[in-house]
């Protein structure tokens, strides 16, 4: 099954705008895949939409060939979301943050901790696991959330925008992180409006525009076009 297959997805918000009108695409198991649109085109709506946290007006979705709409709580445990604003507790150590975010998905402490040490080794922030984590940098702290993210070892790993408003240093090292995770084995699908990440990083993507798929298949099909 794909890893997400999406078919005829549309949200209308209670202001009357239609963010989605009928949305569909397949993302493969182990794919790196780019949802690239300027802002307003949807992009946040549908990762809001797979990850359960906005309702869709019609549509079906489904994770690994689980229905979203009929087995939720299954269907959200094959997913890791790295929303777009920071939203950890400054004021906890990022040890503690990611420990505490697995045991709230049933992870065992013992094996919590292991996977927390190893997450934050992935993410360069194993001398920063005990720090206040509001003393991290910007980009240690966006690090911080893929590595927490990843701490239910999820299939698939969906970022919202993860590099919008940082700056290129920061920018190339997430890059990395991501690759890395991706070659791993986990799917990637990340939203983005800057074509030159999503031209560095993805092999397939979709190219969204007011609540409209324009454009979808392979990054490099797609660049011979341009
Ligand atoms: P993107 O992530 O691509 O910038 P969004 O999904 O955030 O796009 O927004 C798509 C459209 O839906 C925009 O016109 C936006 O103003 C509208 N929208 C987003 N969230 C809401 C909301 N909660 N209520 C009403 N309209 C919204
Ligand atoms: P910031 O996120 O504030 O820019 P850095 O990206 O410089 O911080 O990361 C802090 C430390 O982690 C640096 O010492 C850097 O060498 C190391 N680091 C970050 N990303 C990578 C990477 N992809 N490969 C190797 N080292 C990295």
């Amino acid at each position: 099954a794909p890893a997400l297959r999406i078919r005829d997805l549309r949200k209308t918000y209670d202001n009357g705008v239609q963010a989605l009108k009928g949305v569909s695409l397949d993302v493969q198991p182990g794919d790196f895949y780019a949802l690239l649109g300027p802002n307003g085109a949807g992009k946040s709506t549908l990762i809001g939409i797979v990850s359960s946290l906005v309702n869709k007006s019609a549509g079906e979705v489904s994770v690994s060939g689980i229905d979203l709409a009929t087995r939720r709580d299954e269907a959200m445990r094959q997913i890791g979301l790295v929303p777009q604003e920071i939203n950890f507790n400054l004021f906890e150590k990022p040890l503690d943050i990611l420990v505490n975010y697995a045991g709230f998905y049933g992870v065992p402490r013992a094996q919590a901790l292991v996977r927390a040490e190893e997450e934050l080794r992935s993410a360069f922030l194993w001398d920063k696991a005990k720090v206040m984590s509001r003393t991290l940098s910007g980009g240690m702290k966006r690090r911080l959330m893929i590595a927490r993210a990843m701490m239910t070892r999820p299939r698939l790993l969906i970022l919202d925008e993860p590099t919008a408003g940082v700056d290129i240093e920061i920018r190339r090292g997430m890059w990395s992180t991501l690759r890395e995770i991706n070659a791993a084995g986990t799917t990637i699908i990340l939203t983005t409006h800057y074509l030159e990440e999503a031209e560095n990083l993805c092999r397939n993507l979709a190219i969204i525009d007011r609540g409209v798929i324009v454009e979808q298949g392979p990054m490099k099909a797609l660049l011979a076009k341009l």
